[in-house]
């Protein structure tokens, strides 16, 4: 019966083509006809002005139309989601993340799991869950029962729901965030690459901590021994932990959120007590770099929050890191390294590595590329949509 009330999409002449190159998204400017009394958030069928079948998924108001959940003709219950759920966790099983040190990894990553609009990072034995469309907004019971269904009981007791204020979220639509599962005894503490992390999905930005950062937090450990370490934009205090672990003679953290700095502490001293090398900063990280003196720090992290949300902004984040990086380049000690990342979507390699490249130039600093850096193999990327390729990082050698 169900079958019979979904609403069908036709596509104007030949732009069926990037649906059958398997890009997820129909844009709005590629449908000829549109039903009448469709709604937000429901999941609509897409076919091509031939009538050929092309793929069903959620349609929503704006420039992306719908977004395609499957390019066979199936229906997207409860069991869709248990199918794709389990292939995404079995990936995550191959590439050794859950482990007695290691329980903190994104199982979902929208298009890169063939779910479109859908974040599960998991903390232990918690799922956060994040919709960053209506319709999946709309699925999150489906989702929930999926995440038992593959999970079990011994992996999985808490799931957390938090979707308000995501864009592209409008007004009027409830998201109903908390909790769809469990809630009591919760167990806040998590292990990445065995440093423990106290995890605040509740009040944190996106799901509570930044997961893509894991590998690159791993390698900055292996460059901290004996160095004095500027972790800017800490956030959660990620890489000044590991900073520490690996030997750093002083870090100081900063972050413009006195609430991130509280955070930063509170993980340093999770994992290593009362540490007189650590030192935290609640300050924005131009004046601080700015107010600096030029011969503190040979290691400097920049992990900005993204400079630009949509294309429009392109011009002025590109500056913005210009800014950044070239207040890093005159504040690096000589023989220094900086960690330098980018995370807005609409920005590519490219382009990143031109403005540090002119950052660079202005500074007049020697620099060399020692690695170039991206998402972990739990944020990766449909080979059909590029657009899911979104932090880029250059580690540079500073003469
Ligand atoms: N490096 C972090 C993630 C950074 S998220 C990690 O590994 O987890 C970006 C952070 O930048 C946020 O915590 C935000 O509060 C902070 N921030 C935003 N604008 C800032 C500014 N102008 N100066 C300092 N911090 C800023």
């Amino acid at each position: 019966m169900e079958a019979n009330k979904i609403h069908h999409i036709i596509l104007r002449p030949k732009k069926e083509e990037s649906l059958k190159r398997f890009h997820p998204w129909v844009f709005s400017g590629a449908i000829a006809k549109m039903p009448q009394g469709i709604q937000e958030g429901e999941i609509v069928k897409v076919f091509s002005a031939d009538n050929e079948f092309l793929g069903v998924g959620h349609y929503q108001i704006g420039s992306i139309s719908v977004r395609i959940l499957s390019f066979s003709d199936e229906t997207i219950d409860a069991n869709f989601y248990i199918r794709r759920i389990s292939e995404a966790y079995k990936m995550r099983m191959e590439m050794g993340l859950l482990r007695d040190d290691n329980n903190t990894f994104r199982l979902i990553h929208g298009e890169g799991d063939h779910l479109p609009g859908l974040i599960v990072d998991m903390y232990g034995k918690t799922a956060v869950v994040q919709a960053h469309s209506v319709g999946m907004n709309a699925d999150k019971y489906k989702i929930v029962e999926a995440l038992q269904h593959v999970l079990g009981k011994d992996k999985l007791e808490n799931i957390f729901y938090k979707s308000e204020g995501t864009l592209p979220f409008k007004a009027g639509i409830e998201t109903g965030d908390g909790y769809l599962l469990g809630g009591q005894n919760i167990d806040f503490v998590t292990l990445e690459n065995g440093l423990k992390f106290n995890i605040d999905w509740l009040r944190g930005q996106k799901t509570g901590f930044f997961v893509d950062q894991r590998e690159n937090r791993n390698l900055l450990e292996k460059y901290a021994e004996g160095k004095t370490v500027l972790n800017m934009f800490c956030y959660t205090g990620g890489f000044s932990v590991y900073a520490l672990r690996g030997g750093a003679k002083s870090v100081h953290s900063v972050d413009s959120s006195s609430k991130a700095v509280s955070l930063t502490d509170e993980n340093v001293k999770l994992n290593f007590a009362d540490e007189p090398r650590h030192t935290s900063f609640s300050e924005d990280a131009f004046k601080f770099l700015k107010e600096s003196s030029s011969d503190i720090y040979d290691l400097v992290i920049l992990d900005p929050p993204a400079f630009a949300k949509h294309r429009g902004a392109v011009n002025n984040a590109l500056q913005g890191y210009k800014r950044l990086n070239l207040a890093a380049f005159e504040k690096i000690k000589s023989g220094g390294i900086l960690f330098t990342f980018s995370c807005s979507q609409v920005i590519n390699k490219e382009q990143f590595r031109l403005v540090v490249f002119s950052a660079a130039a202005i500074s007049g600093r020697k620099v060399r590329i020692l690695h170039q850096l991206t998402q972990p193999a739990d944020h990766p990327i449909n080979i059909y949509h590029p657009e899911g390729e979104y932090l880029k990082g250059l580690v540079l050698y500073v003469e």
